[in-house]
């Protein structure tokens, strides 16, 4: 469920007043929900997050709301699920373990395979990557 606003990150508040934005109470409510949130959620995910403070808020608004949050770099977009687009509340580079059992991302913040591709890249620049890493995590292979 969606925080209060009133635990919300005031630094993130700022910064997202600083690029000028206008600081909706449902902008503040996917914010709210995003913030620290290391479940990768799915645009539907946030939806039915938001649902309970925004009963009326259609689907397209809070699509609408994690592009312009994306492409203003406060969270991540992810293609690593084969399922369906996610989103990563953390847009500093890392990589993903996927669960394709369970469908859970966690995330790697080892630098694995930029020193090693750097190597072998021959004078191409590489300014991002994204690398997952498929299998089955340790409470699905348990069960
Ligand atoms: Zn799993
Ligand atoms: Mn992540």
């Amino acid at each position: 469920m969606v925080k209060s606003t009133k635990v919300m990150n005031e630094h993130l508040q700022q910064r997202y007043r600083a690029l000028g934005l206008k600081l909706t109470p449902q902008r503040l409510a996917i914010l709210s929900y995003l913030e620290g949130n290391t479940r990768h959620p799915s645009a539907d995910e946030v939806y039915r997050a938001v649902l309970g403070v925004f009963p009326t808020m259609s689907f397209a608004t809070v699509y609408n709301i994690l592009e312009a949050l994306r492409e203003k770099g406060f969270i991540a977009e992810l293609s690593v699920d084969p399922v369906k687009k996610r989103f990563d509340a953390d847009p500093a580079p890392h990589h993903h373990l996927v669960c394709l059992s369970c469908g859970k991302i966690e995330d790697v913040h080892q630098e694995i395979a930029l020193p090693a591709l750097r190597k072998h890249a021959g004078g191409f620049t590489v300014l991002r990557s994204q690398i997952a890493f498929y299998g089955h995590c340790p409470s699905c292979r348990a069960a």
